[in-house]
């Protein structure tokens, strides 16, 4: 089981953690909350050029974590 929250990407005051079965999922639901929940960090990610977006994307499987299944 894979697990990425928003503390992990560096986004303070925001305790949403995204579960799921494969980093693709983690990735689509954390993706789901924040373009709700954190439009400006969607912004920012995506005003950036191809190079930056790759680092980005980078980061972001860095920070997902694999966790004991429930
Ligand atoms: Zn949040």
């Amino acid at each position: 089981m894979k697990s990425l929250s928003r503390q992990d990407l560096g986004i303070p005051g925001c305790g949403y953690a995204a579960k799921g079965e494969t980093v693709e999922d983690v990735k689509e639901i954390m993706f789901e909350h924040a373009s709700l929940e954190h439009p400006d960090f969607i912004e920012r990610t995506l005003a950036t050029t191809l190079e930056e977006a790759e680092a980005a994307e980078a980061a972001v499987l860095g920070a997902i974590k694999d966790v004991e299944r429930f």
